[in-house]
């Protein structure tokens, strides 16, 4: 080779010129260590939290641990391809997630693409997975009934549209049956739903979508599924992919039923992501802002104002508990960000009261306001009827000659029970859910035994509907029915027969 000595300087004074910005470290970096679906990024100096990061071979991660040198990502697909020093770019987006009417009756994953195999999504719109909730004065006070379809609750426990209401108990007491009947329930009533299923066993996810489908549910309904066999970023993702696809519609002034099943699962994910980030673990080994990870994103569900559209979310996050401890660290602090809990007992459970709904401590702050004024009238004595009887019980078990009137309350509180037993994916209507109200309240089923009454209610419901259709018109439109259905439910009874 021969260079002449002036050629050289030139390319060594070029490559000095260069040097800077070479490094240009502040919207790429390299990857320091990669493992356990966490990556150490060395620069990015520039990258925002939460923002999306790509690796090679289209791998996303997302930041979240900003320090001075480095980031700390997690990745949201397959880390095994991914070595040290591989490079790694800022796309300048936040994690976002695609939304519209395109994502309805799709089941997809954390970042909104199908696992149904029922070919690609083609939305057009994008919400990023992260936002800051709506203001106070954009919001309006919850008043519109959501109704669940499930006795127990929309009479004594009411929720409305835009609330957030937690449903709480040990395992296998009949959270998901809940909230999955409230999606049932929802059918032509124009709202939109959205099942977040977060950590569970992708055969548990399955029958949900499959009873979701038989209901014909997914017409209206989008499942956003992270399963345990995801990784802990993704079902950290997956209730604020939830989310925002619900805000697309609430911003466009439709109605939105989110469930997130379940929020335990979440915070332990979170946890386990924390751990691996080495952020320093706090209470239960959960990192310090677990309460913030729960109400920025419960803070999300909201009654818009008139002047928004009046759309809403609504949220029902699910929490399980041990031995019905809800002391712990995780369901207090949903306890506190949610405005009611449904207390789901393994003891009801378990002695066949079904949904074991707990009317004594459950609770909804919007109380009355979220119900149609018929049913507020008939189920304002239920709950007080069904404590008092709760109390007498307890004590009547010891003594044998009881008066008449505790005798009176015992059999009708037996009957109230009874009532409020319902079977899964039965959701029933506010108008006959009224009716059954109406009848065990004012003790118009007291000459019917016990073991007759769910024969009873069934074609007591029947025979209203086939000889007095009105009436359920009039508890609908909130004009008075009392005398006309304690006829029809008279008139009733002497057509029963009474089997022993
Ligand atoms: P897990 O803790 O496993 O998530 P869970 O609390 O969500 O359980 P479910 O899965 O909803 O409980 O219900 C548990 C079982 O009880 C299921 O087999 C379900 O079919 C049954 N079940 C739930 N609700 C009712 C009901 N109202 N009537 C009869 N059976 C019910
Ligand atoms: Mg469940």
């Amino acid at each position: 080779m021969n260079l002449k000595p002036e050629e050289i300087s030139a390319i060594i004074k070029e490559q000095i010129k260069n040097y800077e910005n070479k490094v240009e470290l502040t919207d790429t970096g390299s990857v320091l260590k990669v493992g356990d679906g966490i990556a150490s990024v060395y620069g990015l100096e520039k990258a925002m939290a939460g923002e999306l990061l790509e690796f090679p071979g289209k791998v996303y991660g997302m930041a979240l641990n900003l320090e001075e040198e480095m980031v700390g990502a997690v990745m949201l697909g397959d880390d095994s391809g991914i070595k040290e020093g591989d490079i790694v770019k800022r796309t300048g987006n936040i994690v976002q997630v695609p939304v519209g009417d395109e994502m309805i009756g799709r089941v997809v994953n954390s970042l909104g693409q199908p696992v149904d195999g029922k070919g690609p999504i083609n939305a057009t719109k994008f919400r990023p997975v992260e936002s800051e909730a709506t203001g106070i004065m954009a919001r309006k006070s919850v008043h519109e009934p959501l109704q669940t379809g499930i006795k127990a609750i929309d009479a004594m426990i009411p929720i409305g549209k835009g609330q957030r209401e937690l449903v709480i108990g040990d395992r296998q007491t009949g959270k998901t049956s809940i909230c999955v009947d409230t999606i049932l329930n929802q059918k032509g009533k124009d709202v939109i739903c959205i099942y977040v299923a977060i950590g569970q066993k992708r055969s548990t996810v399955s029958q949900v979508v499959s009873t979701l489908e038989k209901g014909g549910a997914m017409d209206y309904t989008i499942v956003v599924s992270a399963t345990a066999s995801e990784s802990a970023p993704l079902q950290f993702l997956a209730p604020y992919a939830g989310v925002a696809m619900g805000e697309e519609f609430m911003f466009n002034g439709k109605h939105v039923l989110i469930v997130y099943d379940d929020l335990t699962k979440h915070a332990v994910a979170y946890r386990e992501m924390s751990l691996l980030l080495k952020r320093p673990p706090g209470r239960e080994a959960y990192p310090g802002d677990v309460f913030y990870l729960h109400s920025r994103l419960l803070e999300r569900a909201a009654k818009l104002s008139d002047e928004l559209g009046a759309g809403s979310i609504t949220a029902l996050p699910i929490i399980e508990t041990q031995g019905g401890d809800v002391s712990a660290y995780i369901p207090t602090n949903v306890i506190s960000i949610t405005d009611g809990q449904i207390y789901l007992v393994p003891e009801l459970f378990y002695s066949g009261i079904r949904p074991a709904v707990d009317p004594g401590i459950s609770v909804s702050r919007v109380g009355g306001s979220a119900q149609i004024k018929s049913m507020k009238k008939v189920a304002g004595p239920l709950k007080l009827l069904y404590s008092q009887y709760k109390e007498l019980a307890a004590f009547s078990q010891f003594g044998s000659d009881l008066d008449e009137d505790t005798k009176k309350r015992l059999a009708q509180g037996e009957r109230i029970v009874e009532v409020l037993k319902q079977g899964e994916h039965q959701p029933m209507e506010v108008s006959n859910q009224v009716v059954m109200v109406f009848a065990v309240t004012n003790n118009l089923l007291a000459d019917i035994p016990v073991n007759n009454i769910k024969r009873f209610e069934a074609e007591l419901l029947e025979f209203i509907d086939a000889n007095y259709p009105q009436i359920g018109e009039k508890i609908l439109a909130n004009e008075d029915f009392a005398q006309e259905l304690t006829n029809a439910i008279n008139d009733f009874k002497k057509k029963f027969v009474i089997e022993a």
